[in-house]
């Protein structure tokens, strides 16, 4: 089966820094829509677009292309009311405001008086190196299409 709008593509990938440093991995695999349902880095997308089981790619990642520059919107200090008592550094919260796409917060500070989180993305401002094989496809339910992304196994559960 060729990869094509609305395929499941099953990736074993790895991301490593300009270095080469692995800095994630799939464990053992990820699947994901393909057809621009935000499933994966567009880039990607493009270059899996039309191969099929067993093809491999080495992509180099901007900034732009993978997670972003780092925004100083998202680093934030709240007042420590507004956190459990246990509340402390590394600790992750999901959160976002109306209409915003939700980020994931890390706390990087508490106080008595307040709380420093920041929702910028771990990799957020690199350039990566994206290396993927791909260890399947087949086409997706009319269920998938309809919610943008995979189920069962490795996928959304409800
Ligand atoms: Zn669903």
């Amino acid at each position: 089966m060729i990869i094509a709008k609305n395929s499941v593509v099953t990736l074993a990938f790895a991301i490593r820094d300009e270095q080469g440093t692995l800095l994630e991995e799939s464990d053992p695999t990820i699947s994901y829509l393909h057809g621009g349902y935000d499933g994966i880095f567009p880039l990607v997308e493009e270059a899996l677009e039309g191969q099929k089981e067993g093809y491999s790619c080495s992509l180099t990642l901007s900034p732009e292309e993978a997670f972003g520059e780092y925004d100083p919107s998202l680093k934030r200090t709240e007042p420590r009311s507004l956190f459990p008592p246990q509340v402390k550094v590394g600790m992750q919260f999901e959160g976002g405001e109306d209409g915003q796409e939700s980020h994931l917060f890390v706390v990087t500070e508490v106080t008595e008086e307040s709380v420093s989180v920041d929702g910028n993305h771990p990799l957020v401002g690199k350039t990566l190196l994206f290396e993927c094989t791909v260890e399947g496809v087949r086409r997706a339910t009319e269920e998938e299409m309809h919610h943008g992304h995979v189920h069962g196994e490795h996928g959304h559960t409800h």
